[in-house]
């Protein structure tokens, strides 16, 4: 599905850029390469900064126009680091991941256009464009490299394409969780051990408890414990009221020898 997608860069001027670039789209999965008119030639600074991604600086294609890098594209995207002015349909990142994400299947071509390394695109090369989008940036400093920009973007195919966030399903970390959660009535128990045994070892005063309680079972609910892990939390309370048992009686002990 990554192959459907091409980044295309215009007049870009500093090899080491394209370099840049290549291992950017190499690490998200994404290999096409489309040079328009370049100002910079793949020299040995770029095939350095493309790290291992040198088969994408093989395999680039160069033209001479905008115009031929994306005649056969069914949605073509510029990026912009800053907003022009005729308004434009503005996409996030993220956002245009999910419009690839809804073209590809159909079996449309996608293009990703980037600029200058000195002024971006021109207005009319950004007209040539359905969409645009920008990077989110703090707005007093907005314009990133072009190879860094071209990271964001191919990331973000990546994300909607091959590596989708997980929003549920396998637990809240991301992975397969190796023991199932506490439920609520291992929960509720864990919760009166814990309560008794901060009673025995003389931590909570049941005449004034306070919040503590609610706390507690507030810390212990968002963390959402495991079976095990409740089951190291009673063992640990076990052997507190143990201790506290033990100590108790050595003092009453010592009470009786004194008395007697
Ligand atoms: N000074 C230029 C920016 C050039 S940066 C200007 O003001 O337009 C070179 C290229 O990197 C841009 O053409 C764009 O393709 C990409 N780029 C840089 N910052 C970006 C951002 N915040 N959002 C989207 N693309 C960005």
């Amino acid at each position: 599905m990554l192959d459907n997608i091409r980044i295309v860069m215009v007049n870009t001027t500093h090899s080491g850029n394209i370099g840049a670039a290549a291992r950017a789209m190499k690490n998200m999965g994404l290999s096409r390469l489309v040079l328009v008119d370049p100002i910079a030639s793949i020299d040995e600074d770029a095939i350095q900064r493309s790290s291992r991604a040198d088969d994408i600086l093989h395999n680039v294609v160069i033209v001479p126009t905008l115009e031929d890098a994306i005649a056969d594209c069914g949605l073509v995207v510029g990026t912009s680091a800053r907003s022009r002015h005729i308004p434009w349909p503005l996409m996030t990142p993220r956002q245009a991941g999910a419009k690839v994400a809804e073209m590809i299947p159909a079996g449309n071509q996608i293009a990703l256009v980037f600029g200058r390394e000195s002024r971006g695109l021109t207005n009319e090369e950004l007209h040539l464009c359905h969409a645009h989008v920008h990077i989110p940036t703090d707005e007093n400093f907005s314009s990133l490299n072009v190879a860094q920009a071209i990271q964001v973007l191919c990331y973000e195919m990546r994300i909607a394409l091959v590596d989708p966030v997980k929003e549920e399903g396998d637990g809240q970390w991301g992975v397969t969780w190796d023991y199932p959660l506490a439920t609520h009535g291992e929960l509720e128990s864990l919760f009166r051990h814990m309560e008794q045994t901060l009673i025995d070892i003389g931590f909570l005063d049941p005449n004034t408890p306070k919040q503590l309680m609610p706390r507690l079972r507030r810390l212990l609910q968002r963390a959402a414990p495991d079976k095990t892990e409740v089951n190291i939390l009673r063992g640990m309370l076990a052997a507190a009221q143990r201790k506290a048992q033990a100590v108790t009686e050595q003092q009453a002990q010592k009470g009786t020898d004194l008395e007697s």
